[in-house]
């Protein structure tokens, strides 16, 4: 008898592909690692390993990976989930000399040559002169569907942990017919060849909040706003508001437009 409730163990489902996902092991980071997410997980099986590798190479890597991100992360010194804060790419005009600058883990940069060989040349010159040039890439927004893939996905995977929380089980979702346009989007890139997302800068990233005693930094945070559409019959339309380095991302889960999202958020916040 010991054994009967291992043997009745429902069989889990993936959010994102529907297969079985029982035997996955890994952990789903919600929003990523490498943004300074270290509390906001799924449990092993919500999402298929399958699905979380994807979501690693095919739609997180190309948001990390953009000169966009990465700067953000660098300005804010978030390390990446080997412990390292990515430099920045840049050149030293004078020398001809292609740089890194690193944060420094106790604040302030240092630059360096890259590769190493032509640090010499880059010394030399900056004994030689009082002033120089550095010039940086300008960092472009990284490519719009990708950016609403990357939010879609955070929208179903906050569902998702919200049910978790109050108890229920992921898989209320799993068949949800009103995620399916959203789902299939974020996960296989089909649908609508743009799905919208509205943006806006809410707070500087290095405004520094209070509570208490405690002064912190946000890094990213995020909440589902519902949109009443017909109160009568209980219909929301739902978004996912998400906020990284105090830039706001708002995708209509229900569908690619964001319709009346704005009018109806300039008449709440009156
Ligand atoms: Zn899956």
């Amino acid at each position: 008898m010991a054994n009967s409730q291992v043997s009745k163990e429902r069989k889990l489902r993936c959010l994102f592909c529907k297969a079985d996902s029982s035997t996955s092991r890994s952990r789903e980071h919600i929003v990523p690692e490498s943004f300074g997410n270290t509390e906001h997980m799924l449990e092993p099986g919500v999402i298929c390993d399958g699905c979380n590798n994807y979501f690693a190479r095919k739609v997180e890597k190309p948001i990390l990976d953009s000169l966009y991100f990465k700067e953000r992360r660098f300005n804010a010194v978030v390390p990446n989930k080997r412990g390292h804060v990515v430099p920045l790419d840049g050149f030293h005009l004078e020398s001809g000399t292609r740089i890194q600058v690193y944060a420094d883990p106790g604040g302030g940069i240092s630059v360096g040559a890259h590769p190493d060989a032509d640090e010499a040349r880059l010394i030399k010159t900056l004994l030689g002169q009082s002033k120089g040039t550095l010039i940086f890439p300008v960092a472009t927004s990284p490519e719009e569907r990708v950016l609403a893939r990357f939010v879609g996905k955070i929208g179903i995977e906050v569902m998702a942990s919200r049910l978790v929380q109050a108890g229920k089980s992921h898989e209320e979702l799993v068949d949800e017919p009103a995620l399916e346009e959203l789902r299939n989007f974020v996960r296989r890139g089909g649908g609508p060849r743009q799905w919208s997302v509205a943006r806006r800068q809410l707070y500087s990233p290095d405004t520094v909040f209070s509570d208490g005693d405690e002064h912190y930094v946000l890094l990213h945070e995020y909440e589902l706003l519902l949109r009443p559409i017909d109160k009568a019959n209980d219909l929301y339309a739902c978004y996912i508001s998400l906020v990284l380095f105090g830039e706001e991302f708002v995708l209509n889960m229900s569908g690619p437009a964001l319709d009346g999202f704005e009018a109806w958020r300039a008449s709440a916040t009156d």
